[in-house]
């Protein structure tokens, strides 16, 4: 069984539980899921910020005077933003390359969905969440 983060038209956030990938894919190519609460069949998937780092050696420098959590949470995001390369939807599959020698090292962020996430981290690959969607950025 896996489950993912939906979203409706109306923004209705729920998760659909499936019973694996093709089957996820199968019901939305037929228009199967729908939304709990009004019953909207326009559902999509919600994509988790997260990033990764080929180098740990270069870590945010929080300030430690200031313990605001959510604080914190920003200048990690910012830091990320500014250091890291956004490959956007493309983060599993990127991150894998870099991690398998395929792609040139370096430090990424982007969207993937929660169980990507999972099977990167079951691969190895050390994945970190980032307090809001990575949205893309022009
Ligand atoms: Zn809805």
């Amino acid at each position: 069984m896996i489950s993912f983060d939906l979203e409706c038209g109306n923004e209705h956030r729920f998760e659909g539980i499936f019973r694996d990938y093709e089957s996820f894919a199968d019901q939305m190519a037929r228009g199967m899921v729908t939304c709990p609460y009004c019953e909207s069949g326009d559902i999509k998937r919600l994509f988790s910020g997260c990033s990764i780092q080929a180098r740990p050696s270069t870590a945010a420098v929080i300030d430690r005077k200031s313990p605001n959590i959510f604080d914190m949470m920003r200048l990690v995001e910012s830091y990320v933003k500014e250091n890291f390369d956004n490959v956007g939807s493309d983060f599993a599959e990127t991150a894998r390359a870099i991690y398998y020698g395929a792609e040139e090292e370096r430090n990424i962020y982007g969207q993937s969905t929660q169980e990507e996430i999972r099977e990167l981290l079951d691969e190895g690959i050390h994945v970190l969440p980032l307090p809001s969607p990575g949205t893309a950025e022009n």
